[in-house]
């Protein structure tokens, strides 16, 4: 069960699965707190926010859950590179070295919980810890 070898992941074959990526829309909507709804200034922020959501959660895959079938996080969520149940802190998933990064315990694919989405001058935009998400195969290297 401690096993984490990469031979346990066939990275090839998870690229040409077509898993599709993780659409940032399907994770946030944000919304502007007054009833009239955004103003100007707001409505370029919010703009702002989701195009730099957009591209951050392109690096990771959309869940599987149980049934096979994608979707959110609701219910038992599948690692894609074993199919084992990957459930946080009770599951299979194991923290790493660096802050809010780890991996599948049973078979080593990477994941990451801790989030903070950044405009491109580094200015965050967002935050979200404790998300479970496993990086998309095409983000992925073999490792010698
Ligand atoms: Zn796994």
């Amino acid at each position: 069960m401690n096993q984490r070898t990469k031979d346990k992941i066939d990275l090839v074959a998870l690229q040409e699965s077509g898993h599709p990526r993780l659409s940032a829309d399907a994770v946030l909507s944000i919304n502007a707190k007054d009833a009239e709804g955004p103003n100007e200034e707001e409505q370029e922020e919010i703009a702002r926010t989701m195009e730099a959501a957009r591209k951050y959660f392109r690096m990771f895959a959309e869940p599987m859950k149980k049934d096979g079938a994608t979707g959110m996080m609701i219910g038992g969520v599948l690692c894609i590179g074993c199919g084992e149940v990957l459930n946080g802190f009770m599951g299979t998933f194991q923290y790493g070295i660096v802050h809010g990064e780890g991996t599948c315990s049973n078979c080593g694919y990477p994941c990451r919980t801790h989030h903070y989405i950044k405009d491109e001058d580094g200015e965050e935009l967002l935050s979200l810890t404790g998300y479970l998400l496993q990086y998309h195969p095409d983000e992925l290297k073999e490792t010698a």
